[in-house]
């Protein structure tokens, strides 16, 4: 079963890096003409040199590593972007585009098709000036009724996947939300009561960190070599209680009804859903 990286993903991407948390770079390695660097302003990762990994977090599809507190190194994986966490003497290979050496460890990250990014920032927590993650506080009934109300005639799928609303979710987790809401993807978003797209946005992306990053933990473990892709396998998925489990399989059927998915492109993404327990016309 292969993902995207979404934010449960994303995050289980960064617990890999953040196993290096206390230590002091050493040293980098970067490949300056890699696509990964073309928003980093030319020759700035070595001030982090001699800097300590102080703490990190994710927003929606982006990681943040901060040093000394006040430098953080954002990293996207993109299509192709691979994390490792690896012991001192990993020896360098072909389309590492970042390595960062600590004395316990070494930090790579690997994107043969580079349609990943790489950026430094100094000062101010960037992702606070993002738009709430659904994970956070910020992201309460509030905002969710002025989401609706601002875009009524948004189609539900292409709104759950727009990163400036829902930063975070992507395509699984979208197909999940809709049918947890017993709505029709290309619904309007105005047919929705924020109360439930609040409630199911909250309960997907938490279930999603716990199935997903938290049940995925022992990848992540030194001295053995460990690493997440994008796109890659990931051993624990969410229950099959979920619609997850059923939208990749041909003739997948329904968890809780037992008829056949329908699968159709909406908001240009391949999108499952039941055509008995979605309906135009969701409960409020
Ligand atoms: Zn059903």
């Amino acid at each position: 079963m292969s993902t995207m990286p979404e934010l449960a993903e994303v995050e289980l991407a960064r617990r890999i890096w953040a196993t290096a948390e206390g230590e002091s770079i050493s040293s980098i390695t970067s490949n300056k003409d890699a696509r990964i660097f073309r928003d980093l302003p030319a020759a700035a990762l070595p001030a982090l040199v001699g800097k300590t990994m102080t703490s990190s977090t994710h927003h929606g599809k982006r990681m943040y590593f901060t040093f000394d507190h006040d430098w953080h190194l954002e990293v996207h994986l993109g299509m192709s972007g691979k994390v490792y966490c690896a012991p001192p003497d990993y020896e360098e290979r072909k389309h590492d585009h970042l390595i960062l050496r600590t004395p316990s460890y070494t930090l790579v990250l690997n994107d043969y098709r580079m349609f990943g990014r790489v950026m430094l920032h100094e000062g101010d927590s960037p992702w606070e000036s993002l738009p709430p993650s659904p994970l956070s506080r910020r992201f309460n009934q509030a905002h969710v009724r002025s989401i609706i109300e601002r875009r009524p005639k948004k189609i539900l799928k292409g709104a759950l996947l727009d990163q400036s609303l829902f930063p975070g979710v992507g395509n699984w987790m979208a197909d999940e939300i809709c049918w947890r809401l017993g709505a029709l993807p290309d619904i309007a978003l105005g047919s929705l009561s924020p109360e439930r797209l609040y409630e199911e946005v909250k309960f997907v992306c938490k279930g999603a960190i716990k199935h997903v990053a938290d049940k995925n933990q022992d990848r992540i473990a030194p001295p053995e070599e460990a690493g997440f892709a994008a796109g890659g396998y990931v051993a624990q998925v969410p229950p099959t209680t979920w619609l997850f489990q059923h939208r990749w399989k041909k003739g997948g059927l329904c968890p809780t009804c037992h008829c056949e998915l329908e699968r159709g492109t909406i908001a240009t993404r391949t999108t499952a859903w039941c055509p008995q327990c979605q309906t135009a016309y969701p409960k409020k």
